[in-house]
């Protein structure tokens, strides 16, 4: 059976006395692959800010890696690349290699110096995302695919075992954007690490991820593309149209024909 990474309990969560998400469980075993997806406003940002400990819900339990949330410390197993640029800082005063190196710190104890081991690690990963040559640049004077590409390996240099990823595709121009989802089908698939990625993109997401969790302040579905796309129940709650939308990537993906991309 794969280990569960994370467990949520009956999750509530409000802002000013209106509930956000309501009633919320599931959870992800290593190995899973699953969007995240949901209207604007469904809740997405705030379930994944709980689940990293940021907010605090207003009932239910979020247990990660076997610990509640509240004594878990080993958040150098998490990786999460945030969805904006500007959770960089362009301006900040560091090159490539030291703000992917921020991403090892989680691991280590004080003083958090860099070893030799550290320094390899942190080129590898430059050179997996094609960033080597740009180590010792300062980051605010990439663009903002680049940028965006240095988020990237900073949120995979530590090997995270679950990572999560917020729609970091606009910024990223088609190529990188192929070879992201390539990297992120290689760590899922030879790592095992577990992968949630927030979405909007619900007529290409099929093509990369195995789960579905579709999200609209409560959980409307969490499972398999296979049961979403058969599934009577959804074509009656979102109408044959949209059912498609989301499910024709992913047959075409079985299928391995090709055709036109759908949208939100
Ligand atoms: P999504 O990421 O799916 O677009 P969010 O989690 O950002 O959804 O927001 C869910 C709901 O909570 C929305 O109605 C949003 O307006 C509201 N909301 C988000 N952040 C705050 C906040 N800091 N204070 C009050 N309401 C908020």
């Amino acid at each position: 059976m794969p280990v569960d990474i994370l467990t949520v309990e009956d999750l509530y969560f409000r802002y000013n006395s209106s509930d956000v998400l309501s009633g919320i469980s599931f959870s992800i075993k290593k190995g899973d692959y699953i969007g995240l997806v949901g209207p604007n406003g469904s809740g997405k940002t705030t379930l994944i800010k709980a689940i990293l400990g940021l907010l605090k819900p207003y009932s239910g339990r979020i247990i990660l890696f076997g610990d509640d949330i509240g004594a878990f410390s080993r958040w150098d197993k998490v990786g999460y690349l945030p969805q904006h640029i500007a959770a960089l800082n362009p301006r900040f005063p560091a090159t490539v290699s030291e703000v992917v190196a921020m991403g090892l710190l989680s691991k280590k104890q004080f003083p958090k110096h860099m070893n030799r081991s550290d320094h390899a690690r942190v080129d590898n990963v430059l050179d997996l995302l094609d960033m080597k040559r740009h180590k010792n640049a300062p980051v605010g004077e990439l663009s903002g695919g680049q940028q965006q590409r240095v988020l990237v390996a900073r949120a995979i240099v530590n090997d995270p075992e679950f990572l999560i990823v917020d729609e970091p595709t606009d910024a990223l121009d088609p190529e990188m954007r192929d070879r992201f989802f390539e990297i992120m089908q290689s760590l899922n698939k030879q790592k095992q690490v577990a992968i949630v990625i927030v979405t909007h993109d619900t007529g290409n997401i099929g093509r990369y991820t195995s789960k579905l969790l579709y999200v609209d302040k409560k959980i409307i579905f969490y499972g398999s593309f296979e049961d979403f796309c058969k599934s009577r129940e959804i074509t009656q709650f979102f109408g044959e149209f949209a059912q498609h939308v989301i499910c024709h990537r992913h047959n075409q993906n079985i299928d391995c024909s090709s055709g036109d991309h759908g949208t939100d």
